[in-house]
């Protein structure tokens, strides 16, 4: 029987064995000597009702939700911050006394990141390609930070127009995909951020103008994995500046940690430990 003092926090997703959040949250645990544990649970999308339920049944801090779950428990909160009712989707779950709070880190977490890479995205403009979830986080940051022209491409040409309309005032572009292989548009680019969910080598990113590029272009993948993804690869192979987002899962992790826990998060032990388990150099 877990002490009653002891901080429970999890992960709910499926699959979730994959998930490197319990490391960097139980790092930070350790590191600020608090009774806590963060578990990761595999959740079916029938169970999700029950297992938000238990967050406040078990007296939990909270919990952090991942695919594919992440819409549909914005319906199952009592309350939604303002960035997860933007977005229509939560990442994180707050037990609060009022109730459940659905919040959403992932724009933040992204935000942060661009600025730790040193980004400036003032009058710059901005492609994000892809236009779920995490398009949509994507388009959040990058408006924050400044961005001058945002594009948004997706496979599926009436999501990315449906989603630019969300940001009516904002003034959000859409282009058909084939914009990608127009070195014209291409070159115009200072960032360019995959938020499509093609990720691994069995599956192909469009066709893509790359050499077309600035010198100084960033290429941005939200996904991550052990090797460089097929979005970064022809990037990195020109020499362009990339990162992918294993940095915003740190940044989207530390401020979920704040929201649960009230006390500021020990980024660099996150980091350390997220790196670690990545099978990363932890880059000073
Ligand atoms: P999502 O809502 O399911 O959206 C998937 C997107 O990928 C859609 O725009 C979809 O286009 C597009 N897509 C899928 N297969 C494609 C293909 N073969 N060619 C072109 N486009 C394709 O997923 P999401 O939540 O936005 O997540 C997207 C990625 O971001 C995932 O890899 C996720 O892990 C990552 N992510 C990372 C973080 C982080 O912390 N680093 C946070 C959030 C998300 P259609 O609309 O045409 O289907």
């Amino acid at each position: 029987m877990r002490d009653v003092g002891t901080r429970v926090a999890a992960v709910f997703g499926d699959p979730i064995s994959h998930s490197l959040s319990p490391v960097m949250h139980n790092a930070a645990y350790g590191a600020l000597k608090l009774k806590g544990v963060y578990l990761p649970f595999r959740v079916s999308p029938s169970e999700l009702p029950t297992a938000v339920r238990a967050i406040r049944a078990l007296g939990m801090v909270g919990a952090n939700v991942t695919l594919p779950h992440k819409f549909e428990a914005a319906r199952l909160v009592d309350k939604l911050g303002p960035h997860a009712r933007f977005l229509g989707a939560v990442n994180c779950i707050v037990n609060r006394p009022q109730g459940l709070l659905g919040d959403n880190t992932d724009a933040r977490g992204l935000d942060l990141d661009l600025k730790q890479l040193g980004l400036s995205l003032k009058r710059k403009s901005v492609l994000v390609v892809g236009a779920g979830g995490g398009g949509a986080a994507a388009l959040l940051a990058v408006l924050k930070l400044g961005a001058g022209r945002v594009t948004v491409v997706n496979r599926t040409h009436e999501r990315a127009v449906a989603l630019a309309r969300r940001f009516a005032r904002a003034k959000v572009e859409t282009l058909k995909l084939d914009a990608l292989r127009d070195p014209a548009f291409m070159g115009e680019q200072g960032l360019v951020i995959n938020a499509t969910s093609v990720n691994t080598t069995n599956q192909s990113f469009p066709p893509m103008a790359y050499a077309a590029t600035a010198e100084d272009c960033f290429f941005y993948d939200l996904s991550y994995a052990a090797k460089p993804t097929v979005f970064l690869r022809p990037a990195l192979k020109l020499g362009r500046r990339c990162a992918d987002g294993l940095g915003m899962l740190l940044y989207q992790g530390a401020l979920a940690f704040e929201l649960f826990n009230k006390v500021q998060a020990p980024v660099d032990v996150m980091r350390r430990a997220l790196y670690q388990a990545a099978g990363r150099p932890i880059l000073p």
